[in-house]
């Protein structure tokens, strides 16, 4: 059988890179899933591709109002939400002293703020399926320092998760948080960082950055009854760096 049979997913940031392949293999596992993005031409094409049991909506995870509009059209669409991945997210490789007060804020926005919006208005949707799987994305910079801002916000998501662990676990609701290396997606893979990222691949134990089909392996066991007995942890998948 399936491994996401009947079940109704959100996943933000799914125009592309890793939620994209998120996106895909859930519906290959039977999952009906609700993707989201800023970039509407591109999730709507990608939604239209996977088929009937996907639904493009135009979100930004920064705004409380989105989400609502977001759990409203999941429900209408597919019925109550079973599983939640919080995966958009934005880099910034700035140090303290050249990081403006405005970026600072807008990165906290996008990548902190978001998650706990998400979690917040769909939590009483997976009250009403009876129970549910969060999986939020942070990084390997939620595990060990890098850059400010990305990493604040990263360690954030891990902390939040624990919290919210704690608390949905009355509720029949599991949460927990994917700790990804570097991987390549639109985000890190460009034409001018190409080389400087085969450079850096040189010093991970397994020799290579990852494809975001490796960490869909994870996320798709996160949200699955598979994972049932885990909650609250962080879950590392890095090709070994942070060894
Ligand atoms: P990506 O840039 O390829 O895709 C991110 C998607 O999020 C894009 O489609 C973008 O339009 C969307 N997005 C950005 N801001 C948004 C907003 N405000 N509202 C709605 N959508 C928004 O990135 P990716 O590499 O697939 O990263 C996915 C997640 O994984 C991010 O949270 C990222 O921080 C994390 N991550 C990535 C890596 C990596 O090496 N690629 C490593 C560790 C963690």
């Amino acid at each position: 059988m399936a491994r996401l049979e009947g079940k109704v997913a959100i996943i933000t940031g799914a125009a592309q890179g890793m939620g994209a392949a998120h996106a895909r293999r859930f519906v290959e596992e039977g999952a009906k899933v609700v993707l989201t993005d800023l970039n509407e031409e591109k999730g709507s094409q990608f939604a239209s591709e996977l088929g009937e049991n996907a639904l493009f909506l135009k979100q930004n995870v920064t705004s409380a109002e989105d989400w609502a509009n977001v759990v409203a059209k999941a429900e209408e669409k597919f019925g109550p939400v079973n599983i939640l991945v919080n995966n958009a997210g934005i880099t910034m490789a700035k140090s303290i002293l050249e990081t403006t007060e405005e970026e600072y804020r807008r990165i906290v926005d996008i990548n902190q703020v978001s998650v706990f919006l998400g979690m917040k208005t769909v939590i009483p949707s997976m009250q009403k399926a009876g129970g549910g799987s969060i999986v939020n994305i942070s990084s390997i910079n939620g595990i060990v320092g890098g850059a400010v801002g990305y990493t604040d916000t990263k360690f954030a998501v891990r902390g939040m998760t624990k919290a919210a662990a704690v608390e949905c676990s009355h509720y029949g609701i599991r949460v927990n948080s994917v700790h990804p290396g570097v991987i390549a997606t639109p985000m890190v893979v460009q034409e001018d960082t190409k080389a400087a990222v085969e450079e850096f691949a040189k010093h991970i134990p397994l020799k290579r950055v990852a494809q975001p089909e490796e960490v869909t392996n994870l996320v798709l066991y996160l949200a699955s009854d598979e994972s049932s007995y885990s909650t609250g942890a962080e879950f590392i998948v890095d090709g070994g760096i942070t060894a």
